[in-house]
């Protein structure tokens, strides 16, 4: 336990959440020799979490060089295909590189395993890990110029003093609202994600999705795998399963009248993915709710003796060709050690005093991607998406391919022709084209 003169305390920060964001702050701030709790209300960490699982760990490669070979991730990501889907065909787009490789540039985990991993780091760098443990408030006292201050917090009859808590609480985070820094998100900010692990062999796996040895595959998928309803599914290679998910707006989903179990099924049925799931054998299913409303949802960051991090704070992107939670969970928690560290050795705990953080954020790829990507959720709301542009993508794609013994036309003839018996307008087509661009 350290004292820089303030109040005695029972650790200088207390982490509450083992998810990514918290397990990498603990680990950080462990390293620089602070004394650190970290607080997880799962029996073990990863027990309560989530996830697609492609994470893009080059950030967690720079915290703990050579993670990938260490860690137990399950395949390195090779192929990325990104599939527009309607009801009998898909298109897609297919991109294989080794470039992906080396260095390693995404793969894919199992968060029950990956997080006790992750976590185990920072108990070994010194941190005090409480599994099993709720926090159910923070300890506040009032601070300079009557703004509440953050003293700690409370879980069941104990609690901690601490001089900063970092709260990594994950997606609609219970602690940032109790004080005020965010408010209860809008429907169309939340989305509902079910994910399946189908178990396979390992070589069915990877004929199937044609890799080889350690490699592994991500499909992004929109369209009718949706049922029209707005959001994606996924369907992500791991050593012996695969992930199989659907993330679904939420007020999409309710206005649509269907369940997300009904959708995630039609999803598994589709002709176009069941060859890939065939004779799997569904090891897990669950749901969890996801941040979708990008930059406008990355409220305040920092208020007198606290920090939040990872999706607690908003931080995810979905730009259809990807989604990402994890690796801005760990970029964050990184800018949040420091902060709180060097706020800690100023004496200055007060939300200036921490104000390192939003500085670290703005100047690393967290929040600079958060930006590049902050049209990108408006984008999606549009319903063509799920649907109407599929559609038209098939359409031209089947009389290009189809040989019935009529004469060919070129390929912009065709398109024209689709897009007149199309219920899509070329206006349109091309203004979400542009927004498209601008977006993504
Ligand atoms: C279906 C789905 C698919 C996704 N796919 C991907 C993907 O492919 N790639 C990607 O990068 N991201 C993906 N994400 C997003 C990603 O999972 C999250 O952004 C990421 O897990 C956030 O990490 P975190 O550490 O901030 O929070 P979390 O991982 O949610 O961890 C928060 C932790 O806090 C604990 N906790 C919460 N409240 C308390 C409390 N009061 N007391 C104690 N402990 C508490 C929880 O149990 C949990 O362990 C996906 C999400 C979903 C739902």
């Amino acid at each position: 336990m350290t004292n820089s003169g303030g109040p005695a305390v029972d650790f200088d920060v207390a982490v509450v959440g083992a998810g990514p964001a918290g397990s990498v702050a603990a680990y950080r701030l462990a390293k620089e020799g602070l004394s650190v709790v970290q607080v997880e209300r799962g029996v073990t960490p990863g027990s309560k979490n989530l996830s697609g699982g492609v994470l893009y760990g080059r950030v967690l490669d720079d915290l703990l060089p050579g993670y990938a070979n260490e860690a137990p991730v399950e395949r390195k990501i090779t192929r990325h295909v990104t599939m527009l889907m309607t009801k009998d065909s898909a298109v897609a787009l297919d991109y294989s590189s080794r470039l992906l490789c080396d260095p390693v540039n995404a793969v894919t985990v199992l968060r029950a395993k990956f997080d006790p991993w992750l976590a185990a780091k920072a108990e070994e760098a010194g941190a005090f890990l409480m599994t099993g443990v709720r926090v159910d408030s923070l300890l506040t006292e009032p601070g300079p110029n009557g703004a509440p201050t953050v003293v700690g917090l409370r879980a069941g009859d104990d609690e901690l003093r601490t001089r900063v808590v970092i709260a990594a609480d994950g997606v609609n985070s219970f602690l940032a609202r109790s004080v005020g820094l965010t408010t209860t998100p809008p429907m169309n900010q939340l989305a509902i994600g079910i994910k399946a692990v189908v178990g396979l062999p390992r070589r069915t796996i990877e004929d199937r999705f044609a890799l080889s040895d350690d490699e592994g595959a991500a499909f992004a998928i929109v369209g009718d795998c949706t049922l029209g309803v707005g959001g994606g599914g996924f369907l992500y290679t791991n050593t012996e399963s695969l992930s199989l998910g659907v993330v679904l707006r939420l007020d999409d989903l309710l206005r649509s009248g269907h369940g997300a179990a009904e959708v995630f099924d039609h999803l598994g049925q589709h002709p176009m993915l069941a060859p890939y799931l065939r004779d799997g054998e569904i090891r897990e299913y669950g749901c969890h709710l996801i941040a979708e409303g990008g930059y406008a949802m990355v409220g305040q960051l920092a208020m007198n003796g606290m920090l939040v991090a990872g999706e607690a704070a908003g931080l995810t992107i979905n730009s259809g060709l990807v989604v990402r939670g994890m690796d801005l969970a760990i970029g964050s928690g990184i800018a949040a050690a420091d902060a709180a560290a060097e706020a800690i050795a100023k004496g200055d705990i007060s939300k200036s005093g921490l104000a390192g953080y939003r500085r670290r954020l703005e100047d690393s790829f967290v929040l600079q991607d958060m930006r590049t990507y902050a049209r990108a959720p408006q984008f999606f709301e549009r319903p063509e998406l799920y649907g109407a542009y599929g559609e038209l993508a098939a359409s031209i794609l089947q009389s290009t391919y189809s040989l019935d013994g009529t004469p060919r036309k070129h390929l912009a003839r065709v398109a024209r022709q689709a897009l007149k018996t199309s219920s899509v307008k070329s206006r349109r087509l091309l203004r979400d084209a542009v927004a498209g661009v601008r977006s993504l």
